[in-house]
């Protein structure tokens, strides 16, 4: 399918050190970013569809790097069938599994939890519940785990580990498997601040320093946040991506962007939900935290919109959330919303004003067109100017069992 915008108001990269991309128009083709700036006549030619975007503002689908899925599109956490979809409708094409560890009866020894990463990996590689891409299979750190156990999932593709839940008597008694897992590839996210759930343990500023894991994850708590003394050392002590989470303490997400500001490492910095968690199924979760930021640190909303898309593809090495030529097609449209005391989507966020989400683009493919079911709908008006497609809107490539 090819897919043309027009008349784009705004388009924002999601690379925070060049925010703004000049001028008004994209291309998708089969999946992939193609033009962006300036459309030739022959891509509206050849599009499929050609949507006329109002003056609205672009930016690449969120990404979501801290989700808690399981199995399907259902959270047993808050027992919510299709919350994935309900993500997508938040503006939310990507999210990076945080581990299953909300599967009911998890298993605990090594070779139960290496297949239970690579049953979530391998079930959501072609599974995209809405349209929502899943990045799944998370081994979840436990006692016993050894290199062979890395050197085997890598070899099948799983790439993402998560620390926090283990039974090791000290939280950092798990460094060596967290080399192991690192040596083999793996990004290796690690659990920060109090203990989240009866059974978890909390995780302190020396443990993280002491673990070096690839991000600290919901650095800001999930739910409860580190001192602020420990949170400025884990900023200028380490290299690891910090996580802010809606889920968890906003004025230490705050001090997260101004630590980062401060000490020139934005780079570092991503926004999550943490959910679905005790704190709930959160749709509107990143963009809600994209919108506080914005309004609450010094940090325009452009750059603050990177932490979810362009902080992303660095820190996880993905071929998502840049608007860039052959990145995944994926592009999410937002504007001020309808009563909005604001004339755009990024003076809206700056106002605190969470703003309209008026369309996604997934894979190359419109998952919807015209409004979100799940904000307000935008000041501006979306219109298909050209649609050569004679049926519904469906993924691609995925099978149809009876
Ligand atoms: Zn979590």
């Amino acid at each position: 399918m090819k897919v043309v915008l027009t008349n784009i108001g705004t388009m924002i990269s999601g690379d925070w050190r060049q925010p703004f991309i000049d001028g008004d128009a994209l291309v998708m083709d089969n999946g992939r970013l193609g033009s962006i700036g300036t459309v030739a006549s022959g891509d509206i030619d050849s599009a499929d569809l050609v949507v006329d975007a109002g003056g609205m503002t672009a930016i690449p689908g969120i990404i979501d790097s801290h989700v808690h899925i399981t199995f399907g599109d259902y959270t047993p956490r808050q027992k919510t069938v299709g919350f994935l979809e309900s993500y997508l409708h938040g503006g939310i094409t990507s999210c990076i599994s945080a581990s299953e560890i909300h599967v009911p009866g998890r298993p605990v020894d090594p070779a139960g939890i290496a297949a239970l990463a690579l049953a979530a990996q391998r079930c959501f590689q072609t599974y995209r519940p809405g349209g929502m891409r899943v990045y799944a299979g998370s081994v979840i750190m436990e006692p016993g785990l050894a290199d062979a156990h890395f050197e085997s999932l890598a070899a099948e593709g799983v790439w993402l580990a998560k620390v926090g839940f283990g039974a090791f008597a000290k939280p950092v008694d798990v460094t060596p498997i967290v080399r192991s897992a690192q040596r083999h590839g793996f990004k290796v996210m690690c659990h920060t601040g109090g203990a989240s759930i009866p059974g978890s343990a909390p995780i302190t500023a020396d443990d993280l320093i002491t673990m070096q894991p690839d991000i600290a994850g919901h650095c800001n708590g999930g739910p409860v946040a580190l001192s602020d003394a420990g949170l400025e050392r884990v900023v200028k002590e380490s290299t690891m991506a910090l996580q802010i989470a809606q889920a968890g303490n906003i004025r230490s997400a705050a001090l997260t962007i101004r630590l980062a500001e401060a000490n020139d490492q934005f780079d570092r910095v991503l926004i999550s939900s943490d959910t679905p968690t005790g704190t709930g199924v959160m749709p509107l979760g990143v963009i809600k935290s994209l919108t506080e930021m914005s309004t609450l640190t010094e940090v325009e909303p452009e750059r603050i919109i990177a932490t979810a898309t362009g902080n992303c593809t660095r820190v996880y090495d993905l071929d998502a959330g840049l608007l860039k030529p052959d990145m995944a097609a994926d592009v999410t449209l937002i504007d001020a919303s309808q009563g909005c005391t604001q004339s755009d989507a990024l003076a809206a966020m700056r106002n605190g004003d969470i703003p309209a989400v008026a369309a996604v683009f997934s894979n190359g493919i419109p998952r919807f067109i015209g409004k979100s079911r799940n904000t307000p709908p935008p000041t501006r008006q979306l219109r298909i100017t050209k649609n050569k497609v004679l049926q519904q809107f469906k993924e691609e490539g995925v099978h149809h069992c009876c």
